[in-house]
């Protein structure tokens, strides 16, 4: 028999293995009961939150930039190509970023000059954070150099592979530090003229040097709508998910596509749906947004109502698509099988299938 850490209102229930968590839920709220149980509800959404004060205004000030750059309690995140700087005696079941303090951060920023303009992260209380990106180095001079002028053990790490296991607000700094920075790689020339541009305002601009031409870049995200798509019939509601032929066997998520040029987002939901399913949708409704800088996205997550239910796949955007029932998505949520999973924890798409779930099983 397994246990699968329910609870309904503090008191453990055992579930038979077989029968499905969906009804058994359903029966319980259907007796009055109100559900706490860690696998239904929606859990955070992770690199998201409001961790830093950006002071966006404070920033354009050269003055008080240096200022801070000078203060005694600096803190400074490295980048190396896509990659963050974890704390090497963590452990893969506590990992934190690996913040360098002080003068050491100083000596890094200062080695780094000719290659790399730190980027004012913001503040976390009265705590100034930057940023600095390695990426011109090799992954070896970038380790030493972290090692002997920033003084601490460390890996670079694709934060990906750590961001669902650290505070919220860790993750969310790290992905804010490795999307700035993949920005800055590839705005080194203007867009418009090909002249050189250069970093300012903190590294929330860059600004070309070509006198005849003179624009001020951006930071640019880019919109990406991710949708649960959803229908009742044979009597229990269904979501559609899909998989991607290179995903991970057995992995489904919800469908998901870049917003295009003269599109709505209600728009783009509708026609992503068509292009990778052929299933028609309404009543398109936001759920919630997460920051997706691998590297430049923004992911705006929403539900949807099915009108039609004939799944084609056949323009190969995807490798497979299906309906899952409520009960099914239960038990996925609470454990992965062998054959079948649900997309990572640290994504809004599981965010949006475990939303959903939360409110068929409770309505
Ligand atoms: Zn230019």
């Amino acid at each position: 028999m397994r246990h699968r850490n329910l609870l309904l209102l503090g008191t453990p229930i055992v579930l038979p293995p077989g029968k499905p968590v969906a009804l058994i839920l359903r029966q319980a709220v259907a007796s009055g009961q109100k559900l706490w149980h860690p696998p239904v509800m929606p859990h955070r959404l992770t690199y998201s939150g409001r961790p830093l004060d950006r002071a966006a205004l404070n920033r354009q000030d050269a003055a008080w930039l240096q200022a801070h750059l000078g203060a005694p309690n600096l803190r400074l995140l490295a980048v190396w190509q896509d990659q963050s700087l974890i704390t090497a005696n963590a452990g893969d079941t506590d990992p934190e970023p690996a913040f360098i303090s002080g003068d050491a951060a100083r000596e890094m920023i200062a080695s780094a000059a000719h290659y790399s303009a730190p980027m004012f992260l913001g503040l976390q209380g009265s705590i100034p954070i930057f940023a600095i990106d390695l990426s011109a180095l090799t992954e070896s001079d970038a380790a030493t150099l972290v090692a002997t002028a920033g003084g601490v053990s460390a890996n670079f790490v694709d934060i990906r592979s750590v961001g669902g296991l650290m505070p919220q607000q860790d993750g969310s700094i790290l992905a804010y530090a490795r999307g700035l920075s993949y920005w800055h790689r590839r705005h080194e020339f203007c867009g418009a003229c090909g002249w050189v541009t250069t970093s300012k305002h903190g590294g929330h601009v860059r600004h070309c040097t070509n006198p005849g031409c003179g624009i001020e870049h951006f930071p640019r995200t880019d919109p990406a709508v991710i949708m649960l798509v959803t229908a009742t019939f044979d009597s229990e509601p269904h979501c559609l998910l899909g998989r991607q032929a290179s995903w991970a066997p057995g992995m489904y998520s919800s469908l998901a596509g870049f917003v295009e040029p003269g599109e709505s987002l209600e728009t783009a939901v509708a026609r992503e749906v068509m292009e990778e399913a052929a299933i028609d949708i309404t009543d398109v409704e936001y759920r919630a947004s997460q920051p997706w800088p691998f590297p430049s996205s923004l992911m705006l997550g929403f539900r949807a109502r099915a009108t039609t239910f004939d799944i084609d796949v056949g323009n190969d955007e995807l490798e497979e698509a299906q309906w899952f029932s409520l009960s099914e998505i239960c038990d996925l949520s609470a454990a992965d099988r062998d054959d079948r999973r649900l997309s990572r924890r640290d994504s809004i798409a599981r965010w949006l299938i475990e939303d959903w779930m939360h409110d068929a099983l409770n309505a």
